[in-house]
């Protein structure tokens, strides 16, 4: 008879755990949400909202009966996706898993507590579980239940610590996960939304700068951006050599180029270069290098060439097919393999001005970084400048 009141207070204590956590069982479909029929469920008594239930669970964790103690954690767990106020229980609960007599009860706070992993109080409990992994005396399914919560709180701690060094790499905001994974996928760099946006604009102005940059018709018809490349398309369509102006090709490994000139018959490129900023410089620099790379014919020209612009042009045409002397042309002669390749095989032979400026505006767009990218002006200062 004296056990009495006992049973019936465990009794009572177990029936009031096990229908406040029925409030959070898991949804089948999806072990991350709780059940949507538990979820639309009268509150049961003394209960003014489900999360409430966690100050119960609370006073259960110090129940004198394990059964209730083990339930009590288990259910504080399976409260996760109700995302509660879990910095008030979580140090009860790592308290329960260091020390509490019964092994299941710490198993079960140390399960409950990797639910949490997310959550920044969730590394407060991180020495506690450490020494209960390495804890020899206790048995393996608790060691193992705070091994595994410990690296999950890790792995998470992890996670967003380099998540909160993702920025913008032109205005350097700290930028979130899903404004990263955009950006990477769409532009290859990680942008916030408002950079992300500057750039499509700052994209769809530069192609419109560049159409109407081609101003300039030649006698044949096509339209090109300075005066220095209307005198050599102008030259070619005299010469009748056939050529692209301004179109894309891939070369090297992919890298997309887009030369000013390009003479099919001859598989020849032309440049002309209308600047020599440092900036500019370095990635004609890195385009020499392409060409050379690929194995392509280049000849540079630029702006200081204008004054002897054709006979230059005449010349350096001559190393690679023979122009008749009344203008027409014999076929492509194989020259002295040394002059093949502009400017190799000695590149610093020929850093004239000309080479030096070897990369085309019109290639650079689809390198520029996306500063470089504002500076709209190759074409601009080109034209200015051979005006
Ligand atoms: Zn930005």
């Amino acid at each position: 008879m004296a056990g009495e009141p006992h049973k019936i207070r465990q009794r009572r204590e177990r029936e009031r755990v096990l229908a406040l956590s029925h409030l959070f069982d898991p949804d089948p479909e999806n072990p991350g949400e709780i059940c949507e029929a538990t979820r639309n469920a009268p509150l049961p008594e003394g209960l003014s909202c489900r999360v409430d239930a966690a100050q119960e669970f609370l006073r259960f964790l110090k129940s004198e009966f394990s059964d209730v103690r083990r339930l009590a954690a288990s259910a504080l767990g399976k409260m996760a996706p109700e995302k509660p106020a879990a910095q008030t229980f979580l140090l009860s609960l790592a308290e329960t898993a260091a020390n509490d007599p019964h092994p299941q009860v710490r198993q079960y706070a140390a399960k409950a507590i990797g639910r949490y992993a997310e959550n920044d109080m969730a590394a407060l409990c991180l020495d506690k579980l450490k020494d209960m992994a390495r804890d020899e005396t206790a048995p393996n399914y608790v060691r193992s239940a705070a091994a595994e919560t410990v690296a999950a709180i890790e792995e998470a701690a992890k996670r967003k610590a380099s998540l909160a060094h993702q920025w913008c790499s032109r205005c350097r905001r700290i930028i979130g996960e899903a404004e990263y994974r955009d950006s990477v996928d769409r532009w290859g760099k990680p942008y916030c939304r408002h950079c992300s946006d500057e750039r499509e604009l700052e994209g769809k102005n530069f192609e419109a700068t560049v159409e109407n940059a081609k101003l300039r018709r030649t006698e044949g018809g096509t339209a090109v951006q300075s005066v220095g490349e209307k005198r050599i398309a102008e030259f070619l369509e005299q010469e009748d050599i056939a050529f692209l102006y301004d179109e894309r090709f891939r070369i090297a490994e992919g890298e997309l180029i887009r030369p000013d000139f390009y003479l099919p018959e001859f598989d020849l490129y032309i440049e002309y270069f209308g600047m020599d900023t440092p900036d500019y410089l370095a990635r004609a620099e890195k385009k020499r290098i392409l060409y050379q790379r690929a194995g392509k014919k280049l000849i540079s020209l630029s702006y200081h060439d204008d004054a002897h612009l054709i006979e230059t042009l005449r010349e350096k045409l001559s190393r690679h097919f023979r122009i008749g002397e009344d203008g027409s042309r014999a076929s492509l002669v194989p020259p002295p393999s040394a002059e093949r390749n502009e400017p190799s095989p000695s590149p610093r032979n020929e850093l004239s001005p000309s080479s030096r400026n070897e990369l085309s505006p019109q290639a650079e767009r689809n390198e520029l970084s996306p500063s470089s990218r504002n500076e709209l002006s190759p074409q601009a200062e080109r034209n200015e400048r051979s005006e």
